[in-house]
């Protein structure tokens, strides 16, 4: 068997990748086996190099950095404009990496949450994951709504795992004259199912709702197309697939056709004010053209140089190739646990590879929190939720064949 892996893995073209990153060692100096990519994605080698810049600038120069660092600090989040763009399909105007994720929701729910007596509910997916659940419910209420009343989730079906679009759909058109915004996580935290943004997009405009998606779990892994589905807003953080380091910056989205749109309501702050004007310093708010309107504040650089980093490496690889062999590892991930003796793990994720990314959800018979501390004893880093949930999320970047196989050999030993 370990002939097969070795060889998958020779023949993977980003194998080379996997020496772009800092792996955690074991206390023989061996590298983990590394499977919380969906929750605190490794550190790119080069990152150190990206943020030192910096600091070495603001040693140098102080104040003048702004316009003297080698990467002047007063434009320099326009260096990750373009690279953010591609990663999830968007024109450069649509972009902007700024705060953390959850702030970006809810600035952006301002925009594009405002309810009326007769059309006010929120759709969410079941299961969303709880900070989104907090936003939503708050939201609703900030503006005299009962949560109970106002959010709607969509649940798979009794005895199903994952949500079929077919139901979503019909939950939309069933209350099509009460739902102002469907707000939905790309891919579901917990059971890792991809849902169908463009499908979901296009019903919600049709009933007249906005339409936005949390792309936590999605962003830096798998394919997007936001300009083109026709989404209005969007927002992830950077620090699960994309690398950036733990708390890191957040990227938002919001669709070229409102970007000259006077009447959308916004908080707004100077760093969203027009650049020609913004340090004369006037009373009165003059909005850049573009989610840019939406920053409020000056961004921190070493936050935006772990990104850029980050960014470089996703231009490097492409989401076309990082896709490509995000669906074999996976897949190759499935066909071993399926190896395991029937009954003592169940994968809730979609099997089907168009319904999930690089994530595999487990419940374990017998399983607990003191197994996954064994796992990481026995060398293998994986994420466990109660009650008996493990989730694993191969990486396209950083992950081997080797370390699937690895992980399911380990696992074996809890099997009785
Ligand atoms: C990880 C995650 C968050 C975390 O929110 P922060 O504001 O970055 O702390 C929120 N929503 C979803 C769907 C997530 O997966």
């Amino acid at each position: 068997m370990m002939d097969v892996v070795k060889k998958l893995d020779a023949q993977d073209p980003l194998r080379k990748f996997r020496d772009e990153f800092l792996f955690p060692q074991t206390p023989q100096g061996e590298n983990y086996v590394y499977l919380c990519g969906n929750s605190l994605g490794l550190q790119p080698k080069r990152t150190q190099a990206f943020v030192t810049q910096e600091l070495t600038d603001w040693a140098r120069l102080g104040v003048e950095g702004h316009f003297e660092a080698k990467n002047p600090w007063l434009p320099y989040h326009e260096f990750l404009t373009q690279p953010l763009a591609r990663l999830v399909g968007a024109n450069p105007v649509e972009v902007v990496a700024m705060n953390s994720l959850t702030v970006n929701l809810h600035l952006l729910m301002v925009s594009f949450y405002r309810p009326t007596k007769q059309r006010y509910k929120i759709v969410i997916e079941g299961n969303a994951f709880p900070s989104d659940q907090y936003a939503v419910a708050s939201q609703a209420r900030f503006h005299g709504f009962d949560p109970k009343e106002a959010i709607l989730e969509v649940f798979p079906r009794a005895g199903e795992t994952t949500v079929r679009t077919e139901d979503f759909v019909e939950l939309l058109e069933k209350n099509k004259n009460e739902i102002a915004l469907v707000m939905i996580g790309g891919v579901n935290y917990l059971n890792g199912q991809l849902f169908d943004i463009e499908t979901l997009c296009k019903k919600s405009h049709q009933i007249g709702a906005f339409f936005g998606v949390d792309l936590a779990h999605a962003a830096g892994n798998v394919p997007l197309k936001l300009h083109d589905w026709d989404v209005d807003f969007a927002a992830w953080c950077s620090y699960k697939y994309l690398n950036s380091g733990p708390g890191a910056i957040s990227g938002a989205f919001v669709h070229e056709k409102f970007s000259q749109d006077k009447s959308i309501p916004r908080f707004e702050g100077w760093w969203g004010h027009d650049k020609q004007t913004r340090f004369t310093m006037p009373s009165s708010f003059v909005p850049i053209q573009g989610v840019e309107a939406w920053q409020l504040s000056n961004p921190p650089i070493f936050q935006l140089a772990a990104l850029r980093a980050s960014l470089e490496i996703f231009d490097e690889a492409t989401m076309t190739a990082i896709r490509d062999k995000s669906k074999k590892l996976t897949a190759f991930l499935w066909e071993q646990i399926s190896t395991l003796p029937s009954g003592f793990v169940t994968i809730f994720t979609p099997q089907e590879a168009e319904q999930r990314g690089s994530q595999l959800s487990l419940k374990i018979k017998g399983g607990t929190r003191e197994m996954v501390a064994t796992l990481r004893k026995d060398g293998v880093i994986a994420d466990f939720r109660e009650p008996n949930i493990i989730r694993v999320a191969p990486t396209a970047l950083y992950n081997s064949f080797e370390d699937c196989y690895t992980f399911v050999e380990r696992l074996k030993k809890h099997a009785h």
